[in-house]
């Protein structure tokens, strides 16, 4: 019983439509591949490949030639296993907790390596079974977040011995403000990682997330590592956004009504009519990931008119006004879009004061999904 709760919502009951177009997927994919060239485009695919499903993300970019994907956490890449092909690498980017290490090199998952006790715990491992086990090394080149400093990998170059059972794929970086081109932090961590990277003058680069691949070449190392860009999210602040979109949200009208100046609308009485309005409640809230700083600011559309939020977004809806619209034209039932030609990703995030990431990996579960 409680397995049904988790399936997918049929399209009849839904509240609305999420519609994820793999095949746009597929071809950004290989849009990064051939800027990319000879660097491999790997696929980040943590949160569930930013909330589009990497049950259904991994196998299409699997079928398009993509063989390696990094998630955030451990938990993650077990669950994608499963799916993932034989020959096909997962990466666990977040590192490895101590007692860990046995079950991720049982399952042959690959770990970044943060710190140098994640280095030494997975050696000792790799020691005990007389086995090498691949692994990435990341260098902190300016986040303050993960990764060797810079005393850490004097001390391996000092006592290369550490590093003893560990086969090192890749050095690994990650850039703190690769979508905006000329930010100088760019350049500073790039000198950065090559500093680092003198001390293991074989192991290849792996630096360049969505943003990194549209800086110079020299940010590309061998493999990079993107994700919002695979997802149609733009890849740098500003510019014109070379992906295709790959997320349409469509979201139900429920109710309509027409209301006199004077009228509030939602929680708190935010708004108060000025005028005799036309509104249309629609099945979707902040619980569907729709950001309650979009009251009073963002807007859906109705075709090609704009039908702007009024008051406060609720859990399960949102009130729109529909004034512009011909009367009758919205039926109850009829879908209003969220995110689509008319409002991309960029557009709803910038009006609710956050990025598109955060509304990707946010998009809720009362939605009907429909693979293209
Ligand atoms: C999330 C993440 C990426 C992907 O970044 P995008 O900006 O989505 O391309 C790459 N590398 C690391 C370390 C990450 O955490």
């Amino acid at each position: 019983m409680y397995g049904e709760i988790s399936e997918p919502l049929a399209a009849d009951t839904a509240s609305g439509v999420l519609t994820i177009d793999l095949s746009a997927l597929v071809r950004n994919y290989r849009t990064l591949q051939q800027r990319l060239v000879p660097t491999v485009a790997a696929a980040v695919v943590k949160a569930d490949a930013y909330g589009l499903g990497a049950a259904q993300v991994v196998p299409a970019l699997q079928a398009a030639g993509c063989r390696d994907f990094f998630v955030a956490h451990l938990g993650e890449a077990l669950k994608l296993r499963p799916v993932l092909a034989a020959d096909a690498r997962l990466f666990v980017l977040n590192g490895l907790l101590p007692g860990a290490e046995r079950q991720c090199a049982d399952t042959g998952i690959i770990p970044v390596l943060n710190s140098l006790d994640q280095v030494t715990n997975w050696a000792s491992v790799a020691r005990a079974r007389g086995a090498e086990l691949p692994a990435v090394l990341q260098f902190d080149t300016g986040m303050s977040r993960f990764g060797l400093s810079a005393s850490d990998v004097q001390e391996l170059a000092l006592y290369p011995s550490r590093l003893r059972g560990v086969r090192v794929l890749f050095l690994m970086s990650h850039l703190a403000s690769a979508d905006e081109p000329g930010d100088p932090q760019n350049a500073d961590q790039l000198a950065s990682l090559h500093r680092f990277a003198s001390a293991f003058p074989e192991a290849e680069l792996c630096f360049a997330n969505s943003g990194g691949i549209f800086l110079d070449a020299a940010y590309h190392g061998a493999m990079a590592r993107p994700g919002i860009a695979l997802y149609g999210g733009a890849p740098t602040v500003g510019a014109r956004n070379a992906l295709s979109p790959v997320v349409r949200l469509d979201v139900r009208v429920i109710q309509t009504r027409t209301v006199p100046a004077g009228a509030r609308v939602g929680y708190g009485g935010a708004c108060v009519t000025s005028r005799e309005t036309r509104l249309a409640t629609i099945a979707a809230g902040y619980a569907d990931g729709l950001p309650r700083h979009l009251g009073d600011k963002g807007a859906a559309y109705f075709g090609e008119v704009r039908l702007p939020i009024v008051g406060r977004v609720s859990m399960d809806s949102i009130t729109l006004d529909i004034s512009a619209l011909p009367p009758g034209e919205l039926k109850l039932g009829d879908l209003v879009e969220m995110i689509g030609p008319h409002q991309t990703l960029e557009d709803i995030a910038s009006a609710a004061g956050t990025i598109s990431y955060e509304i990707l990996t946010r998009l809720g579960h009362r939605y009907h999904r429909a693979y293209r």
